[in-house]
């Protein structure tokens, strides 16, 4: 295929994938997607910020070359109105690694998500949304400081998969028929009909990355979320299905909740996940209330919707929720607000989302440091109460910045450079005492 519109940055390398690991050059070449609306006002800043990060905690020995590649509205104009090119959609899997902003999804038939499809023709099938709280960061909640959670949502199957009949159609009274005569279903006439598939490979493959990751980052448990008692063959069964990864493919390294009791008295040993479940409802309830027993969440589409959205609202709403779609190893990291098209090119909406979507993306390729400096640089700045206009509403003498002129707060908070193991010691330590005052 030739490339007609994109730029390999010359100095940069590719990232590469040997033994099922990432090696991640010094220079490795990162794809970037504005997106529209308010996208190019927040990927200026945050780019700007990543690299100013990049730079500090490296010396100048890393770099990312960034290349930018198009979606959405940006692409319409470039590929003569093709909003996904092919071009697009191979550089994402050749570099790997990616981040995007928000996209327009036009409302109304006949077109699907782009994000939808971006995760689908990709097979990105973990939307992965880490939810943690910044200090000072205004939140509902009395103790938002205690919510650490990396929710694992299934991305390619559940009512999501597509497969539905509009009430009335000649499919719908065909899938009706079929129900009501040779399976015996009883519903009412008329029925709009909607498809559940929830596979074992599916299933099994979003926990699997779940447990994968609660490994590599010595989390202290995975719970299935589900709405099993109502949904036995689908919901019942990915939670049946998740236990059974956890026991054959990573039997040295998780206990269930059952065993945690019955076999170590409540005690969890070092070095072992515990592997629990909880049903759907509940969990909100317990988001709320407990949500220090939550680490790794894993679930189906649907419940990994709500509940991504609900949790992110407790630290401080969507503003700032990080995500990102990820498959066996391409990752494409991702703001998940949308476009807010009454503020595009106003430099003035919160970076926050893209920018922790990057934090993220810092730490998928193990470069930690610089992932650090932000997160620690980033309270900084909230402490002083200089935020942009979302957050400014919620606070009292809040001093209101435009995208870039956070960024440019941002920034110079990382330059001052940051005693990096001091600070984590002492969040560390905050979030202990909290969990033990509890
Ligand atoms: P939205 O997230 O774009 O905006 C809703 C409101 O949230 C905004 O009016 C604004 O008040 C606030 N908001 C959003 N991002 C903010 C930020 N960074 N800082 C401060 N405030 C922020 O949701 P919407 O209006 O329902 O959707 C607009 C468009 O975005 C639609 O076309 C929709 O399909 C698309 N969308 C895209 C994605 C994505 O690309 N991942 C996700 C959701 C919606």
């Amino acid at each position: 295929m030739a490339v007609t519109q994109l730029n390999y940055p010359v100095d940069g390398s590719k990232i590469t994938i040997k033994d099922n690991q990432l090696i991640v050059p010094d220079n490795p070449i990162l794809g970037y997607i504005k997106g529209d609306g308010i996208g190019p006002d927040i990927m200026h800043a945050c780019l700007r910020i990543w690299d100013a990060a990049i730079k500090k905690a490296y010396d100048g020995q890393r770099k990312i070359h960034w290349m930018e590649l198009f979606m959405g509205e940006a692409a319409a104009e470039k590929y003569n109105g093709n909003i996904f090119p092919d071009e697009t959609r191979n550089a994402l899997q050749e570099l790997i690694v990616s981040i995007k902003g928000p996209l327009t999804t036009p409302v109304g038939g006949g077109f699907r998500s782009l994000n939808v499809t971006l995760r689908q023709e990709l097979d990105l099938y973990a939307c992965v949304r880490p939810v943690r709280y910044y200090e000072g960061v205004p939140s509902p909640l009395c103790h938002p400081e205690l919510i650490d959670v990396v929710i694992f949502r299934e991305n390619t199957e559940d009512v999501y998969a597509g497969i539905e009949y509009q009430s009335g159609s000649p499919e719908m009274r065909k899938v009706e028929k079929f129900l009501k005569e040779e399976m015996g279903a009883t519903f009412f006439d008329d029925a709009g009909l909607g498809i559940k598939p929830i596979s074992p490979f599916g299933s099994k493959r979003l926990v699997r990355k779940a447990i994968q990751y609660a490994i590599k980052n010595k989390r202290e448990s995975v719970t299935l979320v589900h709405k099993g008692n109502i949904m036995k063959y689908t919901e019942g069964a990915f939670r049946n299905w998740g236990y059974e990864v956890a026991r054959e493919e990573f039997g040295d390294y998780t206990i269930t909740e059952e065993e945690l009791y019955s076999q170590y008295g409540g005690k969890q040993p070092e070095g072992k996940i515990v592997i629990k479940d909880r049903i759907a409802d509940i969990i909100f309830q317990l988001m709320l209330l407990r949500p220090n027993e939550f680490d790794v969440i894993a679930t189906m589409n649907l419940n990994g919707d709500y509940l991504s959205d609900a949790i992110a609202a407790e630290v401080g709403g969507m503003g700032i929720a990080p995500g990102a779609n990820i498959g066996d190893h391409v990752a494409v990291f991702e703001a998940t607000h949308g476009t807010a098209p009454k503020y595009a090119n106003l430099d003035k909406v919160n970076p926050g989302s893209l920018l922790f979507s990057g934090v993220d993306m810092l730490e998928y390729m193990g470069w930690i440091r610089a992932a650090d400096l932000i997160t620690l640089a980033y309270p900084k700045v909230i402490a002083k109460k200089i935020v942009t206009y979302d957050f400014a509403r919620q606070m009292t003498g809040a001093k209101e910045v435009s995208t870039s002129g956070f960024a440019d707060e941002l920034i110079s908070e990382i330059e001052k450079g940051i005693d990096l193991s001091a600070l984590r010691k002492e969040r560390k330590a905050a979030i202990e005492q909290e969990r033990n005052d509890l």
